[in-house]
C-alpha cells in the first residue's frame, strides 16, 4: 500500500489547500460560532464558489471545498465583510482552537480564547499545534485533536492540561497568559518541536517531564450527548459533516446563534424544537451517525476509491451499535481514531480490518464496491 502523504500544516481562509476539486478555504468563525447574517453569507457563498454545501471539520470549523482559484479573492472579500477573515496568516493559525459549544457566558470565553490565541501566535510552534477551550462542568472534547487543553476540574477550577498528561495545572483566566508561556516555553525548550513538526503528546510519550505544578486531575470526560434535544439547545448532526447551503440559510432563520461543534455539525442554543431540514440525522438510532467518510474520489488527490456513496449504501446493513469507517487512503481524516470496521481504499480495492484505525493490517484484502454491496454479510469473515 502506497504511503499516505502527510501534510504539515492546516488550510485556512487566507492560506485554502489546493485540491483535486479546486480549493479548499477553511473558515474558523470568532467563538466558533456563526451569527444569523454570517451563516447567510456561508449559504450564499458555498451556492456561488463552491459546491452548494458547506463542511464542518473534526476541529469545529468550517469549509467551502471546490473553490476556483480565480474565484478565491471575491470569497475572501465576501468573508470579510461579515468579519470571518483573520488580518493575516498568523493570526488564522494561532486560532487553531477548538470551543466546546455548550458555553455559558461569550465574554468569558472569548478571554480565554483570546489568551490562547496570543500564546500560540507568540511562538515558534508547529504549523498544526492546537488548542480546546472545554470548560464545561465536564470535557465533552476529549476525542477531539488538540495539544493544549483547557478544562475544569470537579470542583470548577480551570485546569491547563497538555495533551497526553493525565493532569493539569490549575489557573484563573488572569494566571492562564503565563502559565501558557510557561508551557510553551518548556515544550520548546524540551525539544517538542522539530522542522516544524510535533505533538505534546508524542513529545510527553518520551518521558519529558513536565514543569511543577501539573497535578490536578480534570472532570471526567462527559459521554458525548446524542443529537436533539439537549440541555439549553438543539444538537445537529449531518452525514460526513456535509451541510447543505439550504440548510444552514433556514437554520439562520430559527436560531440566534449557530455553534460548531467538533461532531459534525452544530449546537442551537435557546432552540426548543427543529423542524425536519434537508441533510440534518435526527433520530439516535440513525446508523449513519456511526459512519465515517473522508472526501474520497473525486474531491482528494490522493484518494483510492470514491468513499461517501459506499459508505452511504453500507449503512443500513450495519448491526445495532456497529460502528464504520470507509477511508479513501490510509491516512484516516475522516476519523483517525479507532473504528468497529474500517474499509480503506487501496489501489486492489477496499481492505477490511476491525477494531482499529484506517491502514492497519486487514482480515480481507481487495473487496471491490460492487462485491461488499451484494453480499449478505459484507463485514463477515472471509
Ligand atoms: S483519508 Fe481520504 S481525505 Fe484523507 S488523504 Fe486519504 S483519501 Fe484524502
Amino acid at each position: 500500500m502506497s504511503e499516505p502523504e502527510i501534510r504539515g500544516w492546516c488550510p485556512g481562509a487566507l492560506t485554502p489547500m489546493a485540491s483535486a476539486d479546486g480549493l479548499v478555504v477553511r473558515l474558523r468563525p470568532p467563538l466558533g460560532c456563526l451569527s444569523p447574517p454570517q451563516a447567510r453569507a456561508v449559504a450564499a457563498a458555498a451556492v456561488r464558489f463552491g459546491p452548494g454545501e458547506v463542511e464542518l471539520t473534526s476541529r469545529a470549523s468550517l469549509q467551502i471545498r471546490g473553490v476556483a482559484e480565480a474565484d478565491h479573492a471575491a470569497l475572501l472579500a465576501e468573508l470579510a465583510a461579515h468579519g470571518l477573515v483573520d488580518p493575516d496568516p498568523e493570526t488564522e493559525r494561532a486560532r487553531a482552537i477548538a470551543i466546546a459549544p455548550f458555553y455559558g457566558e461569550a465574554a468569558e470565553i472569548a478571554g480565554l480564547a483570546n489568551s490562547l490565541t496570543e500564546a500560540l501566535r507568540a511562538a515558534p510552534l508547529p504549523a498544526k499545534f492546537g488548542a480546546t477551550l472545554d470548560t464545561s462542568p465536564a470535557p465533552v472534547l476529549a476525542e477531539t485533536a488538540a495539544d493544549i487543553r483547557l478544562e475544569r476540574a470537579a470542583d470548577g477550577r480551570l485546569v491547563l492540561r497538555p495533551d497526553g498528561s493525565a493532569t493539569g495545572k490549575p489557573v484563573t483566566a488572569e494566571t492562564l497568559p503565563e502559565a501558557l508561556a510557561e508551557l510553551i516555553d518548556w515544550f520548546l525548550a524540551t525539544g517538542g518541536a522539530r522542522n516544524g513538526r510535533g505533538r505534546m503528546r508524542k513529545h510527553l510519550a518520551e518521558n519529558h517531564a513536565l514543569p511543577a505544578g501539573y497535578d490536578v486531575t480534570p472532570a471526567p470526560p462527559a459521554p458525548l450527548p446524542a443529537p436533539g434535544t439537549v440541555a439549553g439547545g438543539q444538537l445537529v448532526v449531518v452525514a460526513f459533516g456535509l451541510l447543505p447551503a439550504e440548510t444552514l440559510s433556514a437554520l439562520a432563520e430559527l436560531a440566534e446563534e449557530i455553534r460548531l461543534t467538533p461532531w459534525r455539525g452544530v449546537f442551537l442554543p435557546g432552540l426548543a424544537a427543529l423542524p425536519a431540514l434537508p441533510g440534518l440525522l435526527t433520530d439516535p438510532e440513525d446508523p449513519l451517525l456511526r459512519v465515517h467518510a473522508c472526501t474520497g474520489r473525486p474531491g482528494c488527490p490522493q484518494a483510492l476509491a470514491e468513499t461517501r456513496t459506499l459508505a452511504r449504501a453500507l449503512a443500513p446493513r450495519l448491526t445495532a451499535g456497529q460502528s464504520l469507517h470507509v477511508s479513501g487512503c490510509a491516512k484516516g481524516c475522516a476519523h483517525p481514531g479507532r473504528c468497529g470496521l474500517v474499509l480503506t481504499a487501496t489501489p486492489e480495492g477496499f481492505d477490511l480490518a476491525r477494531d482499529t484505525s484506517a491502514g492497519a493490517p486487514p482480515l480481507r484484502r481487495a473487496l471491490s464496491p460492487a462485491a461488499l454491496l451484494s453480499t449478505p454479510d459484507p463485514f463477515g469473515a472471509p
